[in-house]
């Protein structure tokens, strides 16, 4: 059913595909172990020889089911559902990256992700040079080494709002013979598919829009299954050559455009784990079925809170994608058109004390460090969420020191600006 319906029949059917007298809602696989009848059969499992359920830490169906609905929503040929967005970005770098690999990054990404990529990856002797989003391709192939193994940026940047061009991004990283693997969390597959601008795989923190309701941490890769490694076989030898732990199988000759995926999950996850639980992916599923009509109403109500904090005298500065004059506009209307998110980074006049005096004020909006669920959220990420980095590295990553990051939920947005409107006092 995935290639013909839309992507609104898809948040609602696609994935657990029922026969006569199963349940019609997904179950919750909440067992750890599957049966067999005879050894021969569990062998046949343990060499990929066969494909079947053996234990949870590989695979189980209820997480199987919502994965496939995601690969459905982002147009890919197969997905893996992990314990957490990091989770998920790890595994996409270190499937295709190892010990003396290089990969380019986009330098305006999420704190967690930020800290990931150049502090825990560097021990284990995976190096990553970071690219202005706005670079030129002049500027982004200098970036490029013999050891580049990929390259990495978010559709819309947490919490800076910044937008990647797309396009661009993957021509670089075709050109130079890698992956572009985007991070589409905020965006989501009902505001972007990634797959459709050229990008090769990509990752989610299901935790926010896709989950959104703030009730269970998770990640996916999916991948589009376009990347030809053999064709850069030489770059690639974890994917193109024979694997020891599974009797020298080599994944592109036995899986094809399901060679990323395989591994992924035979090779990462049996050996680091981090899957995610049967109860969480059935959360997921619940917040999938209804991505398609939360995802408009953010957009609704982001565009009228940043119409209204850009008109606010008190305001300094608003970044939005959908205001007419942002920087990322022109981006947003060609990679976005049907709307971006609910997140909107902004600035108060004054000072840093003023601010947080603001957030403190707020009544309808909370503050924690969750964004991109149904509730309208508040956070200042230089004293909370990135304040690991030091201020150079806060300016890389595009976060000004007077942020605010402002995620809006889908309340009435009449209430939400009153209560903005009362709080700046
Ligand atoms: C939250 C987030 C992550 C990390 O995801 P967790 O589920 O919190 O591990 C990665 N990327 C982006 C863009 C995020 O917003």
């Amino acid at each position: 059913m995935e290639k013909k319906f839309k992507p609104e029949t898809l948040c609602v059917q696609a994935g657990w595909q029922p026969t006569k007298g199963e349940p019609r809602v997904l179950p919750i696989y909440q067992s750890t172990t599957f049966k067999y009848d005879t050894s021969e059969q569990m062998a046949r499992l343990f060499d990929l020889e066969d494909s079947g359920y053996f234990y949870t830490r590989l695979q189980n169906p209820t997480n199987d089911a919502v994965a496939a609905k995601i690969a459905a929503l982002e147009g890919g040929v197969g997905a893996m559902l992990t314990s957490s967005g990091q989770a998920a970005n790890f595994y996409a770098i270190f499937n295709i990256c190892q010990a003396g690999d290089h990969f380019v990054c986009a330098s305006a990404i999420y704190g967690g992700t930020f800290n990931l990529f150049a502090v825990t990856m560097k021990k284990l002797g995976i190096e990553v040079t970071f690219v202005d989003v706005d670079a030129d391709e002049e500027e982004l192939n200098a970036a490029f080494r013999p050891n580049t193994k990929a390259m990495f940026g978010e559709t819309i940047s947490n919490p800076s709002c910044a937008v990647l061009d797309i396009e661009k991004f993957a021509r670089v990283a075709h050109q130079n013979g890698v992956p572009l693997i985007i991070d589409n969390t905020f965006a989501t597959p009902i505001n972007c598919r990634p797959f459709e601008w050229g990008a090769d795989i990509v990752t989610h923190s299901t935790t926010k829009y896709m989950d959104g309701h703030a009730t269970a941490v998770g990640g996916v890769i999916v991948d589009s299954g376009n990347f030809d490694w053999e064709a850069h076989a030489d770059k690639f030898p974890g994917l193109t050559t024979p694997d020891d732990s599974y009797h020298g199988l080599t994944y592109t000759k036995a899986f094809g455009k399901g060679a990323y995926m395989t591994k992924a999950t035979a090779q990462l996850m049996r050996d680091l784990g981090s899957i995610q639980s049967p109860q969480n992916a059935f959360l997921l599923n619940l917040g999938l079925e209804t991505l398609h009509l939360r995802m408009p109403q953010h957009c609704r109500n982001a565009q009228a809170v940043a119409e209204w904090l850009e008109s606010n005298e008190k305001v300094a500065w608003v970044n939005y994608c959908g205001l007419k004059g942002n920087k990322y506009y022109d981006l947003a209307q060609k990679y976005l058109p049907n709307g971006s998110c609910g997140v909107i980074a902004f600035g108060l006049k004054g000072t840093r004390e003023e601010a947080i005096k603001f957030m403190d004020n707020l009544k309808l909006a909370c503050i924690v460090t969750h964004v991109a669920d149904a509730r309208t959220y508040v956070l200042h990420p230089a004293s909370h969420t990135h304040r690991q980095l030091t201020d150079e590295q806060l300016r890389e990553a595009g976060v000004a020191p007077d942020l605010i990051r402002l995620s809006v939920g889908i309340e009435n947005v009449e209430d939400i600006i009153a209560d903005l409107q009362q709080a700046m006092g």
